[in-house]
């Protein structure tokens, strides 16, 4: 049997796994005892991993060779690399020709390697010279990206995993930390358990599992959570809990977020927010007056079309009480996805350059031509996710390459997505599972390597960079996503008049260890001088243990800790208070739409299911879709357990079961996000046949960091 070791490619946690294998076969798996994430310890999504990777799910499931549809209505056929990638070349090309670099767009994925999404960016923004990249980490974290931007002044969690044991008081708010990060929550309970005087505040409108652990539950209405946050401001400015010293010297814009939020008085916030003035009074007190208290916050903030707003008002209560720079206290933003991080650090998205650079930094797109060997790069700003797939609706974008997820089942308001993927010129779908509703529409499969068997980094939420390495050879035809987009863009290179003096893939595709260690080398000399640093960081280094950046040359270590002198990455050194203003949903509850529908995670799947709903077992914790609701509400319209029930937004309706909830107030309703076709039907307002809770939600998205409001629809409920 031999071992290898590498990283878990579900949540944002980024646990260290060991894989077991024999010959061509992955055995078995367990968590890596060394590694700082996990420490040994796996969840039920990871501690199945090898189940996943069996040969008979291998043989039901997988994309094992390039195939082709000549005609949209006909079924796809086998071809060899070489035809796939001369055609997908010759059809960008020509597409390029006609209509110019940003007719086309790359849809990508926070689960692809870091190395992967380098050669991505650098394919679209390098050689075609179009900035229409984004990626599924537009759903996920763009609006933490923009909270900790406009704030501290760098796209960098400031705090880790060790901070949960030193912190007196947890501020939970949007995550059910105990589903959707399950060996973090094991810490947290480490932690409760080893000081009990910790205290931790839970904030959420559904009662989720996470709140057993909460000493307060603030069950706050969807989408309130600005003004819950400039409420507790304003009652820590009136009771004197503030830190003025710390104030003064490390932020500015104090003043004018004073201003705004001495409207946010405590009985217009627990109004607003449908809680209890005394408990919001308190939680103001635990945060402001605890010796360090730790905020952990993912999708409930992010998913919103006030996410940015949510993101930087939360942070301006760390600034306003110093509770930022010292162990156990700041702001911790959990990453969804396994490395939605990598991306951002490789600048993998539409506003973004390398290693955090800005697109619409003049002196950053500069930087970034001179490593590229390129006169310039486009300063047109490109399509982010919504505005990439309504753009391909109305027929500005024709060619789509998607690879690593899923649009056709992630994406809110599936019915503009369908309709953009069946407008398309050309779809190419790049993927490790046969089975996902998008490769339905692709002209093109490519057939992609997945966990066990890739090579490369990334990154998790606490900023730490873990390899990913191969246990078992590439089954099939299938190829490194890198490697897959390196041909491809060595093949379109010589298709287009040249842009640089030399070639921009100088990676070796026969050499696949060589391939990807030249990539990272070229990612690594990017960060020089900037924020995320990591000149310090090699292959070699990582061989021994996962490391945090910044990291620069020279160094044996990163850093665990972010701001503890006090000094942010702004042009003066300041942090800055963002004079955040509570906006309400973007599609409020009516009476024809009366209730909030909010979705979510459940404990035991991933995503699309595309690799979790390969395992029966993994169905022992929820084994259907269903709507759950609260059971007045169910009773009000005399709805029982089991019951049909149309859910019908402005958008599409679905038809699936009811079921009571404790965990839902009056007025909302909840569904996992991961069922798709296969167990939930519907149809879009005008009748077209479409599947999945997305089916319902808006794209609706939030201004500064155009990540749509997933968490919040207005629906009716009707008994079918
Ligand atoms: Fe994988 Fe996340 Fe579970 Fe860790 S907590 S084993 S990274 S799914």
């Amino acid at each position: 049997m031999t071992e290898t070791r590498s990283t878990c490619p579900y949540c944002g946690v980024g646990c260290g796994v060991i894989i077991e294998s024999q010959g061509d076969q992955i055995t078995g798996v367990r968590g890596d005892p060394e590694h700082p994430a996990n420490f040994g310890r796996l969840c039920t999504k990871g501690s199945t991993l090898a189940l996943s990777a069996s040969a008979a799910v291998t043989r039901q499931t997988r994309l094992l060779q390039p195939m082709r549809r000549e005609h949209r209505q006909e079924a796809a056929r086998p071809v060899s690399w070489d035809s796939a990638l001369d055609f997908a070349s010759e059809s960008f090309a020509q597409i390029i020709r006609e209509h110019g670099p940003d007719a086309v767009g790359f849809y990508l994925s926070g689960q692809l390697l870091t190395e992967d999404y380098y050669v991505f960016n650098k394919l679209a923004k390098g050689l075609i010279a179009t900035n229409n990249v984004d990626t599924n980490s537009r759903l996920c974290m763009s609006s933490a990206v923009a909270g900790y931007k406009q704030t501290l002044g760098a796209d960098a969690p400031p705090t880790c995993y060790d901070d949960v044991k030193h912190a007196q008081c947890l501020f939970i708010v949007g995550s059910n930390t105990a589903y959707a990060h399950p060996i973090l929550f094991r810490r947290i309970e480490d932690a409760k358990a080893a000081n009990p005087a910790l205290k931790i505040i839970f904030c959420d409108p559904r009662r989720t599992d996470t709140a057993e652990i909460a000493d307060l539950y603030l069950p706050i209405q969807p989408g309130t959570d600005v003004a819950l946050f400039n409420g507790m401001l304003h009652i820590m400015l009136w009771e004197g809990w503030t830190d003025p010293a710390y104030i003064a010297a490390h932020t500015t814009g104090f003043e004018a977020l004073k201003a705004t939020v001495r409207d946010y008085t405590p009985d217009m916030v627990a109004q607003t927010c449908g809680i209890k003035k005394e408990d919001l009074l308190q939680a103001a007190r635990l945060f402001a007056t605890s010796a360090a208290t730790l905020s952990l916050y993912c999708q409930g903030l992010n998913q919103s079309s006030s996410g940015t707003a949510k993101n930087a008002a939360l942070i301006n209560l760390h600034l306003a009480t110093a509770q930022i720079g010292k162990p156990g206290a700041g702001p911790f933003s959990l990453t969804g996805q396994p490395n939605a991080m990598g991306g951002r650090e490789v600048g993998g998205m539409a506003n973004l350059l390398s290693a955090h650079r800005d697109l619409a930094n003049p002196q950053h797109r500069a930087e970034v031509a001179a490593l590229w060997g390129l006169p310039s790069v486009p300063s047109t700003p490109g399509k982010t996710a919504v505005d990439m797939f309504q753009a391909a609706a109305d027929g500005e974008i024709k060619a789509l390459w998607i690879a690593c997820t899923n649009p056709a089942q992630s994406m809110p308001d599936q019915a503009t997505v369908r309709r953009a993927l069946e407008r398309a010129e050309l779809v190419i779908v790049q993927e490790a599972f046969a089975t996902t509703a998008s490769c339905d529409y692709a002209d093109l499969l490519l057939p992609a390597t997945t966990w066990g068997e890739k090579i490369g980094t990334v990154t998790n939420s606490e900023r730490r960079i873990s390899r990913v390495r191969p246990a078992v050879p590439a089954p099939g035809a299938t190829r490194h996503d890198w490697a897959i987009a390196v041909d491809f863009a060595q093949r379109l290179e010589r298709r287009l008049p040249a842009r640089g003096a030399g070639p921009l893939f100088p990676y070796s595709l026969t050499d696949e260890a060589l391939g990807v260690e030249t990539i990272w080398n070229e990612h690594r000399e990017s960060t020089r001088g900037r924020d995320l640093d990591i000149t310090g960081m090699s292959y070699a280094m990582l061989e021994d243990a996962p490391q945090q950046w910044p990291l620069h040359e020279g160094q044996n270590t990163g850093k665990v800790r972010l701001y503890e002198d006090g000094i942010f990455p702004t042009a003066d050194g300041k942090a800055r208070f963002v004079n955040t203003v509570y906006k309400p949903v973007a599609e409020p509850r009516e009476s024809r739409y009366p209730f909030s529908l909010t979705t979510g995670r459940l404990r035991d799947q991933w995503h699309g299911m595309s690799r979790t709903g390969t395992l029966g077992r993994l169905f022992g914790h929820v084994a259907e879709p269903s709507l759950q609701m609260n059971a007045q509400d169910m009773a009000r319209r005399q709805l029982l357990e089991g019951d049909l029930v149309h859910v019908t937004s402005k958008r599409g309706s679905i038809v699936v079961p009811v079921q009571a909830s404790p965990e839902l107030a009056l007025s909302q309703a909840f569904m996992a996000m991961h069922w798709g076709g296969e167990y939930l039907s519907g149809q879009s307002s005008s009748g077209e046949a479409l599947a999945g809770v997305n089916a319902l939600t808006t794209s609706a998205y939030c201004p500064s960091s155009k990540q749509p409001e997933l968490k919040h629809a207005a629906v009716k409920i009707l008994k079918a």
